[in-house]
């Protein structure tokens, strides 16, 4: 093992840096065997130590084991998600369930739980510190959370359902990838692949109603074809599967067991916000199907709105309405520029600065650049960040944000290794690679989460990840920082003739960003309330064609125009995993904090308010954890997040009003 490149801790400047230049798939299974048997070692020391359970020989301990398999699982990350190939691939399938397997030893370990349970039942009076007090409850909650504290046969039942729940989550991904995989040949040969970047466009720009008619329904059906692919057997098995898991879990639903470490906290809070939403968003649609069907109307022959006419015709009053041309745009958002906009806005906000080091560190792609960040006012290392922006072959679609290694203080500092990934599209060589408006939103959104994992300071690693219905926070609204007027005159350059875009093109885009967002919204709302009306079934549903509509007739039903955007056959957020399932809600929730806290600029001194921003450092982007997330917002604002903002922002509240 000891030739193993992976094995070892990491190497170099900065605390050491991840041996992206020695990663090859080869040297994973002898990896993960050997991280795995480490672990093994250091929770058996853990569990089976003489003295009695303390914070330091228990907790602390549980703290430092695990490293390396933490190590190897952020590496293996990188290569299935930004240079993945057949060969990891493979270990992909064979490694997951092997990795599952071996969390679910160490969560029912009992010698290791009585201990962890030793320490928790003596917190009273045991001294330590609030940070402490934390972590040890946590821990504790996550065991127990995880069945720590069945009988011998509940946890083998336990067990049995998460390996058949992951076999289900790899049936129902593999059963919407083959019936995305299917395309419609329409107008002069021209093939539209039954995916949204694929059907989206056409809907929106082809006058073909009847052509737009079956791609729409094509794409609608999905998993939803009585045939060997369809997914219903899948999903009603999902559901059930999950609700016997929460009753052995002793939860009353899988909503509540998944909610528990959440800001919301419970079902019942995230169906009441959804539902305060719903009303507005309802009323801005009909505004909006109302204009569209005026101009609907003037076609020859009149055209009743169906729900593949609405991006049509959306599209026909946006161009008439806003007059906002993305051509126009571009040429102010060059790649380059736009990237040092971001780094130079955080300078700017937080007090630290950027280096370029590309070249000096490895790095899993060529076109990777990374800087290092230090605080401007002493220059100490405080963390490094990898930026990956272009498409190619072997990177999954899409943009995130992941972390190479989480910053904790507790045995010395260990600084964050962050990385942002994009799939622009690359220039002709020689060209500046422009970017659209989305396509900048991204990259501010992306780094938003990369400033909160460089900018955290806490002392546990244990206290670092935020709850789901948090995390879009920081990102949603590092976005709002693009389109301020400082940055603009400094980056947002035209390519050409280096002038700064005008304000009348900001004012355009601006007004824009308010257009079919009651459509929008009300598309991912909906699903959101199915979700959560689904998860909150103690006993799991009998008929899952039907049960979509019943929960939105619940509510009071649907405009007939609009459908949800993922109906339940092909709802990989809910089935491909667990990770959103009762937790849809969530990136609505973040944004209601996002658009509140973004008030709190507006309200003070703008966008670089020293005090504003050092209260968003301190209290929403540096602690983690550490305490809980609503108490952290109220600290940055005084008070809980209030709807209001974001109704504005999207443009519902005049439809109120
Ligand atoms: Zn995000």
């Amino acid at each position: 093992m000891s030739d193993n490149p992976l094995t070892a801790p990491w190497a170099g400047s900065y605390g050491g840096v991840p041996p992206w230049d020695r990663m090859a798939p080869e040297h994973f299974p002898g990896a993960f065997d050997a991280g795995i048997a480490e672990q093994r070692r250091e929770i058996d020391a853990i569990a089976g130590h003489p003295e009695p359970p303390t914070f330091d020989n228990t907790i602390a301990a549980m703290e430092r084991a695990g490293l390396m398999l933490d190590r190897l699982e952020r590496m293996f990350a990188v290569a299935r998600e930004s240079v993945t190939n057949p060969a990891y691939q493979a270990l992909e399938r064979e490694w997951q369930p092997k990795l599952a397997a071996s969390s679910d030893e160490l969560l029912f370990n009992e010698a290791l739980f009585k201990r962890i349970e030793a320490v928790y039942n003596t917190l009273p009076a045991s001294g330590l510190e609030p940070q402490q007090v934390r972590l040890v409850t946590r821990m504790y909650q996550h065991f127990v959370r995880r069945g720590a504290r069945l009988n011998g046969a509940d946890k083998q039942r336990l067990s049995a359902i998460n390996q058949e729940l992951a076999a289900r989550f790899a049936e129902f991904r593999a059963k919407v990838l083959a019936d995305e995989n299917t395309s419609t040949v329409v107008d002069g040969g021209q093939v539209i692949a039954n995916t949204r970047s694929s059907v989206d466009p056409f809907l929106t720009t082809s006058p073909r109603r009847e052509l737009r008619e079956i791609v729409w329904k094509k794409f609608k059906s999905r998993g939803d074809n009585g045939d060997a692919n369809d997914t219903k057997d899948t999903i009603t098995a999902i559901v059930r599967l999950r609700a016997e898991r929460a009753r052995l879990l002793g939860f009353a639903s899988h909503g509540h067991w998944r909610m528990v470490d959440t800001m919301a906290a419970d079902p019942e809070t995230a169906q009441a916000f959804l539902l305060r939403v719903w009303p507005a968003v309802l009323a801005r649609v009909k505004a909006e199907i109302a204009e569209l069907q005026a101009i609907a109307d003037r076609d020859e022959p009149p055209v009743t709105i169906e729900p593949w006419d609405v991006l049509y015709y959306a599209e026909q009053l946006r161009k008439a309405t806003y007059d906002v041309d993305e051509a126009e745009i571009t040429p102010y958002f060059e790649l380059n520029n736009m990237v040092s906009a971001a780094l130079w806005s955080a300078e700017r906000r937080f007090g630290v600065s950027f280096k370029e080091i590309t070249g000096t560190v490895p790095v899993f792609h060529p076109e990777v650049r990374v800087w290092e960040v230090v605080d401007t006012s002493t220059g100490a290392h405080r963390a490094l960040f990898y930026l990956d922006n272009f498409a190619r072959p072997g990177k999954r679609s899409g943009a995130w944000a992941s972390s190479h290694r989480t910053q904790y203080t507790m045995d010395g500092a260990v600084t964050p290794i962050s990385s942002n990934n994009n799939n622009f599209v690359k220039g002709a060589p020689g060209e500046p690679v422009l970017i659209s408006l989305s396509d900048a939103r991204t990259l501010f959104h992306e780094f938003g989460h990369a400033l909160h994992s460089m900018l955290q300071n806490v002392t546990y690693r244990g206290l670092a990840t935020t709850p789901r219905d948090y995390v879009e926070l920081p990102s949603q609204l590092n976005q709002r920082w693009l389109l301020s007027r400082e940055l603009l005159d400094r980056f947002a350059r035209h390519y050409k003739t280096g002038e700064p875009m005008p304000q009348a093109l900001v004012d355009k885009i601006e007004r824009a960003s308010k257009f079919n967002q009651g459509f929008a919204t009300l598309e991912y709302l909906a699903c959101a309330i199915v979700d959560m009306d689904l998860h909150t079934r103690p006993d799991g549903v009998e008929d899952i064609s039907t049960f979509a509509d019943e929960a939105l007739a619940r509510v009071g039903g649907m405009p007939r125009e609009v459908v949800l955007r993922h109906r339940l056959p092909h709802f990989d957020h809910l089935f491909g995993s667990d990770s959103y399932s009762a937790g849809y809600y969530s990136y609505l929730w973040s944004d209601v904090m996002a658009a509140d806290a973004w008030q709190a600029f507006v309200e003070t001194g703008g966008p670089w308010d020293p005090e504003t921003n050092d209260r968003l450092r301190r209290h929403i982007l540096s602690d983690g954890n550490s305490i809980d997330r609503a108490e952290a917002y109220r600290r940055f604002r005084g008070r809980d997040p209030d709807i209001e903002a974001l109704l504005d922002a999207r443009g519902f509240t005049a439809a109120v009003r």
